[in-house]
């Protein structure tokens, strides 16, 4: 049977980058992915374009990973976000900074992200094959020996696979009609790893209010938006957010998501709070409305209501308010104006629920970092086995986070491994 220096499961961010590092220090790699094609979620990510990093100072990256930050200092100094981009501008892959520090590829296609990571994989006689479905990890009285696939898998190399090393790449669980569905959590906990138990995140929530129809696909940029748990204020975000059919959604509201869904895990009482005028505090935004409703002094509350909110807004803050639409601004109380200016300074929404891994756009949770040599991605349990990516214990907003950390923890883990077998 043939026997593999590395074999590397998930051909994804961070197996690819790995299986390339591997190869290029002389290991002989075989890359196992259970889709028809390597990076199907690269594919869709940033919408197409893929946001591979972020410009951000170093210490600002790691401050978007929360606590797990202090584990991915080692991997992000080694294979930090500019070696990252001569990494792919010398693939023939030009980038663009955004709004932001996003980089993307120039050509604004994610394709020639993955294109680029199997080309490279291919020219270093990586072997890459696709419908394998790595079932069981294999030890012997040293540590990992190999893999073995599911019946369904590839049968052309056989069911097990003989390695002297073993990276687990095989992402989280979300959005698993790309083929990361939390396999790997299932491999590492079958050795002895600790799983902090995986929840979405980055994901759109639910809101108990029905949301009118005509509010779906709103934005509204440049508000505020409030997450109060069991009555306290946890934290905010500024930014854009979106209405959905069932709630909320947009890069504010999927910042929160994360505390919102362990809130929603405890039971806890989740509310979000948006203010729609950031910019002006309570006295400023009255003294705003008294000049509007003096100025439509003859017209009807829902001509006032033009300048202060989309036109698409106008009906549900009439019916939130419970100021008649065709009320002149002269019969306006002062009671119906402070309905008006609470409602845009603290929209309220009572959060039901979040929205499945299956439209959430990162894990929370994985394999326990503390059970990870962050210098090497290695397993401090089992001999030969690594671990890269999404797998791992952590995870940081959007804006090129998460996919730099999964090409930095997968350039670690590929070195590493390739210098264990070699003896280096
Ligand atoms: C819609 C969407 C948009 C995103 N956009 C961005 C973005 O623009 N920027 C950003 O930084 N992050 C983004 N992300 C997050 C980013 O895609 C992930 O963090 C990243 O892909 C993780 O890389 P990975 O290699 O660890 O896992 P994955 O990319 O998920 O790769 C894991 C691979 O392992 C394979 N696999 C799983 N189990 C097995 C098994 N048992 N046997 C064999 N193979 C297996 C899977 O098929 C998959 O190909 C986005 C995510 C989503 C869902």
């Amino acid at each position: 049977m043939k026997k593999y220096d590395i074999i590397i499961i998930g051909a994804g961010a961070a197996g690819l980058i790995a299986a390339g590092e591997a190869a290029e220090k002389g290991a002989e790699v075989l890359l196992l992915e259970k889709m028809n094609i390597p990076g199907r979620k690269l594919f869709i990510t940033g919408k197409g374009r893929c946001n591979l990093t972020n410009i951000a100072p170093p210490d600002d990256f790691l401050l978007h990973f929360g606590k797990n930050g202090k584990f991915l200092r080692q991997a992000f100094f080694a294979f930090p976000p500019e070696k990252l981009i001569e990494y792919f501008e010398s693939k023939g892959v030009k980038t663009v900074v955004e709004r932001g520090g996003r980089v993307f590829p120039r050509s604004q296609k994610s394709g020639d992200i993955v294109k680029a990571l199997q080309r490279n994989v291919e020219s270093k006689g990586v072997k890459l094959q696709n419908y394998s479905i790595v079932k069981n990890l294999v030890l012997n009285e040293n540590g990992v020996a190999g893999v073995q696939l599911t019946a369904s898998s590839n049968k052309a190399m056989g069911w097990k696979l003989i390695g002297d090393a073993v990276i687990i790449a095989t992402g989280g669980k979300s959005y698993p009609q790309t083929g990361s569905s939390g396999d790997g959590y299932t491999l590492a906990e079958s050795v002895g790893h600790r799983i902090t138990p995986p929840l979405p995140a980055l994901v759109p929530i639910e809101t108990e209010e029905i949301i009118p129809m005509v509010l779906k696909g709103l934005k509204l940029r440049n508000v505020n938006a409030t997450l109060w748990i069991n009555d306290k204020k946890a934290t905010e975000e500024f930014g854009e957010l979106e209405f959905t059919d069932f709630g909320l959604t947009g890069p504010i509201v999927l910042t929160l998501s994360k505390r919102v869904v362990a809130a929603l895990d405890e039971s806890s009482k989740v509310e979000i709070s948006i203010d729609m005028k950031p910019a002006l505090d309570v006295k400023k935004l009255d003294l705003r409305l008294l000049r509007d409703i003096e100025k439509s002094s003859h017209g009807s509350f829902s001509i006032l209501l033009k300048d202060l909110m989309p036109q698409k807004m106008i009906q549900y803050c009439i019916e939130q308010t419970g100021v008649p639409a065709n009320k002149p601004g002269h019969q306006i109380t002062g009671a119906e104006r402070t309905r008006l200016r609470k409602w845009l300074k603290d929209m309220r929404f009572s959060i039901s629920g979040h929205r499945p891994f299956r439209e959430a756009i990162i894990t929370c949770g994985g394999v326990e970092t503390r059970e990870i040599n962050p210098r090497t991605m290695a397993s401090r349990k089992i001999e030969g086995l690594y671990f890269a990516g999404e797998v791992i214990d952590f995870d940081a907003d959007t804006g090129g986070y998460n996919l730099q950390a999964a090409f930095s923890t997968g350039w670690m883990a590929g070195r590493a491994a390739a210098e264990y077998v070699k003896g280096d």
